[in-house]
Formats: C-alpha cells, sequence, structure tokens
C-alpha cells in the first residue's frame, strides 16, 4: 500500500452528492460523506457551514455536532467546522455565492449563539474584518484558540494590520470571494500577499478558481510555508457530474466539475477532491511532491491543531 498522504482540508461544504448545508442531513448522508473522503486519502476536515440565516446556521450546526458524535468514523474525520459568514462584506463580488439578505455585520451575541449551536467545535470562522466593529468578533474567538480567517471581504491595509493584531490568523481562498475587476495595485489580493508574514493563506487549486500561473506566483510571493490548499469542495466532489444542491443553490454540475451561478456570474464550492488538488500542485504549478504535501497536509493541520 503507498504511503498515506493524510490530506487535512479546512474548507469542505459537502462531499459524495451529500450537502453539509441541509438541513434533513440524515446520520446516513455523513456517513457516506465521510466514508468517501476517507477513501480519497483525507484524514481530517473542517465540515463548512457557509451564510443563511441565522436559526439554519445553528440548526445545522447543531445537527452536525449530534451526528458526528453518534458516528465514530465521523468523529475521527470531521476535526471541527469551518463557519463561513454571516460576517462578510455584503457588496456584490466580494460576498460571492452567500446569499445577501442573510450577510450581517459581525456581533458577539450572535457569534456566541454559533459557537453554542457548534458545541465547542468551532476551530475557523471566516469574517470581514472592516465589518467587524472594534474587532470584538476577532477577539473573542482568538481568545478563545478558534482561527479567524479574513475573507469575502475588502478591509484597507490599516485594517488587515489591526485585524492581525487583534488575532486574524488567515485568509480564505485567497483570489475569490472577490470581484472580477479591482483596482490594480491597491486591491485585496496585493493588500493579504503583502502580509503573508503574518498570515496563512488559503487558495483553491483546481485551475478555474485561480489559474495555475496565478497561484504559481502567489506561492512565490507568500512562500510554501505561509499558505493552504483548500478543496471548498461542495457535493459533486467525489462523485461526478449531475444535478446538487448547496445550501440555495440548485446546480446541474458539467463534467468539468466547476460549480457556476446559473447566470454564470460567480463560482460556488468546487467539486474538486483533495487527491486531486495535490496531483494539480505537482503537475500543473510545478511543485515537488514535498511541497505539495505542506500545502495540503502540514499547514492545515498547524491552523486546527497548533494555532500558530
Ligand atoms: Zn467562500
Amino acid at each position: 500500500m503507498p504511503p498515506s498522504p493524510a490530506f487535512f482540508d479546512l474548507q469542505v461544504n459537502g462531499y459524495a452528492g451529500v450537502d453539509f448545508n441541509q438541513d434533513d442531513l440524515s446520520a446516513d448522508d455523513l456517513h457516506t460523506a465521510c466514508a468517501a473522503l476517507e477513501a480519497g486519502g483525507v484524514a481530517g476536515i473542517l465540515a463548512t457551514i457557509i451564510t443563511e440565516d441565522l436559526d439554519l446556521m445553528c440548526g445545522r450546526l447543531r445537527r452536525l455536532a449530534e451526528l458526528r458524535g453518534h458516528d465514530p468514523l465521523a468523529r475521527s474525520l470531521i476535526a471541527g467546522f469551518h463557519i463561513e459568514g454571516p460576517f462578510i462584506s455584503p457588496a456584490d463580488g466580494y460576498r460571492g455565492a452567500h446569499p445577501k439578505d442573510a450577510v450581517r455585520p459581525a456581533e458577539v451575541s450572535t457569534m456566541q449563539r454559533l459557537l453554542d449551536a457548534a458545541n465547542g467545535l468551532t476551530r475557523v470562522v471566516t469574517l470581514a474584518p472592516e465589518f467587524d466593529a472594534n474587532l470584538d468578533v476577532t477577539r473573542l474567538l482568538a481568545k478563545q484558540g478558534i482561527a479567524v480567517s479574513a475573507g469575502h471581504c475588502d478591509p484597507t491595509l490599516e485594517q488587515l494590520r489591526a485585524a492581525i493584531d487583534a488575532g486574524l490568523r488567515l485568509f480564505t481562498h485567497l483570489g475569490n470571494g472577490c470581484p472580477m475587476q479591482m483596482h490594480r495595485h491597491d486591491n485585496i489580493v496585493q493588500r493579504v500577499l503583502s502580509l503573508a508574514e503574518r498570515l496563512w493563506i488559503t487558495f483553491i487549486a483546481d485551475g478555474v478558481h485561480v489559474p495555475y500561473f496565478a497561484l504559481r506566483n502567489y506561492l512565490s510571493a507568500a512562500g510554501i510555508d505561509r499558505c493552504i490548499v483548500v478543496t471548498d469542495a461542495i457535493a459533486p466532489a467525489g462523485k461526478g457530474p449531475g444535478r446538487y444542491r448547496l445550501g440555495r443553490w440548485d446546480l446541474q454540475i458539467g463534467p468539468d466539475l466547476v460549480a457556476r451561478s446559473p447566470d454564470g456570474s460567480h463560482l460556488i464550492g468546487s467539486g474538486m477532491t483533495m487527491p486531486r488538488a495535490a496531483e494539480n500542485l505537482v503537475r500543473e504549478v510545478g511543485l515537488s511532491a514535498e511541497e505539495a504535501k505542506r500545502l495540503t497536509s502540514t499547514n492545515p493541520r498547524r491552523v486546527v491543531v497548533d494555532l500558530v
């Protein structure tokens, strides 16, 4: 048997036909997704819950936590939860596929409700620092050892620096969750890269969310030791083309496994698997197998386990 790559994925919305953001998730669904992830050499994930009406988000987190508790495979595979939203930028482009009516400014009491629903399993929260007044939520999470990640946001360089001082540790899928057209120099990608020494940066390495030539530039600028690859996988990952759901989206997924909004204006998660991401990094980006392993296994583990 080949040595297990033991992938660790910080952003998984669903897998093998199962959507973690569905209200009627069953024990069988969760087990199916976990078994397929394990079969693909994935040793750990953060199940990701995205922006929705707050009661629905809480219900989904509660259900996931409960189902995980009853399934030994899910317990070993799901290291915790990544809550992406609802405290992100409402601006078109930055908001991406997240529903506008459910996006809201960060608020400590609301965050606490989500944390309670997740029953101690929250490991990463993605939010927009410029909508976290006084960085209160960032501080609350950092104090509890939860990795705060900026994403779907457009903070100034000063706002980013202040957020890092308050405990921000990550940036979620750089190059996505931002508009197609931005200022040619002073944009979110350049600002984040300039602060790479103080941030972990995640990327979706499917060649569609970020073209490989640009990913190569980003990895060179930030350094492999500050970067992490995630799949941002949704239900078709590990399964194949067909009709799937992610939250409110009803998606027709073609042979390229790319999930696009019905009007084609933005991408909605990916159909990629971790083994495919690692293969892309070696074959398309030109990394060594050892560098690919750092991006898909070693570094993401450090964020969740070591919180450095
Ligand atoms: Zn996102």
